[in-house]
């Protein structure tokens, strides 16, 4: 297998640990979390993972600056801008959506990482901005490297792979594998890893606003390139991808019942938090799988938890996801 560089800031392995209550009151599955809310950079999360390959991809490349985009409370963005800070690199972020009067949650810790951000008013305008913001960069002698959206870029997807292998090592059986997927480098490396390394159990992702015809053909393509990485090209069939689109008809960022119902019945009954946008929309597709019949009794399904929870204290989700609100003001899906 090739050497890809890779820098070793992440705590890891992250612990997996069981769900007993849950399990119970759910009546299913057996319920397990693999805790990569815990990867230890800049209150953890899946992107910790990636940047371990891009931040040495970058160094490589002779980078002095990061530049990435994403939402206002992107969570790949606080931990870009994390760590740059950490490896002495600058950090532009161009970011999209409503900025709040007041910084808070993502977006007040990318400040204080010290990130320079550029707000787009309308995301259409994003990738020309964004274009503009790494070409004047470019112009001054920065040497930037792009951080692609999510961290999703073929070496992005490499901490995946490798997390599978992680999983393997520690030893314990599950059947399936569940967990949030967006820009697709999460469920790419885990499906490269599950071919690389053998994991005979299935591997869903809820997606969180993405078709499932986007994710098969996005997330193969992206296994397949990820693999060239480790040496060899492995092709990776759309059809092999497993994914459910569910979930996310209320569009991106965009709290239901359902997702207040997941975050609070893993808070009360685990002391667990969830995210509003990822991690709650993931747990409320796998509730709701579970409550169908989806799962077999006896089977055991790793929830995969990526992180995310800063933005439980983004004012416009603090103020829907806790009760009385919970089970009436949120938006019906
Ligand atoms: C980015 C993110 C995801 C989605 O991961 P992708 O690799 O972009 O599909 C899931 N959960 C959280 C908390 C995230 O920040």
């Amino acid at each position: 297998m090739n050497q890809t560089p890779r820098l070793h800031f992440a705590h890891l392995p992250t612990p997996v640990e069981e769900l007993p209550n849950l399990s119970r009151e759910l009546g299913g599955p057996r319920i397990l979390v693999k805790r990569d809310d815990q990867t230890g950079l800049a209150f953890g999360g899946n992107k910790t993972r990636k940047l371990e390959f891009l931040v040495a991809e970058a160094q490589e490349q002779g980078a002095r600056m990061l530049i990435s985009a994403g939402a206002v409370q992107s969570n790949h963005c606080r931990q870009t801008a994390a760590a740059a800070a950490r490896y002495g690199l600058e950090c532009t972020l161009v970011l999209t959506g409503e900025m709040p009067g007041q910084p808070s949650a993502n977006i007040l810790l990318d400040q204080l990482f010290g990130a320079k951000i550029v707000h787009v008013a309308d995301r259409k305008d994003r990738d020309w901005i964004l274009q503009k913001t790494f070409d004047e960069a470019t112009e001054i002698g920065k040497k930037p490297y792009l951080v692609p959206y999510g961290g999703s870029s073929p070496t992005g997807a490499l901490g995946y792979a490798f997390a599978m292998e992680e999983f393997l090592n520690q030893g314990i059986h599950a059947d399936w594998m569940v967990f949030g997927t967006s820009s697709g480098g999460t469920h790419a490396g885990l499906v490269l890893g599950q071919r690389v390394f053998g994991y005979k159990g299935k591997v869903l992702g809820i997606s969180i606003d993405e078709s499932v015809e986007w994710l098969q053909e996005h997330v193969s393509a992206l296994a397949s390139s990820a693999s060239e990485k480790l040496g060899e090209r492995i092709e990776v069939a759309p059809a092999e991808v497993l994914a459910n689109a569910d979930y996310c008809r209320a569009g991106y960022g965009v709290l239901t019942n359902a997702e207040c119902e997941a975050v609070n019945l893993f808070a009360r009954r685990e002391g667990l938090l969830l995210d509003p946008v990822y991690t709650g929309r993931a747990a409320a597709g796998m509730i709701d799988l579970i409550r169908k019949g989806f799962f077999k009794k006896g089977e055991t399904v790793l929830f995969w938890h990526t992180g995310g929870q800063p933005a439980l204290f983004a004012e416009k989700y603090a103020s829907v996801i806790a009760p009385p609100a919970f089970g009436g003001v949120a938006t019906k899906q």
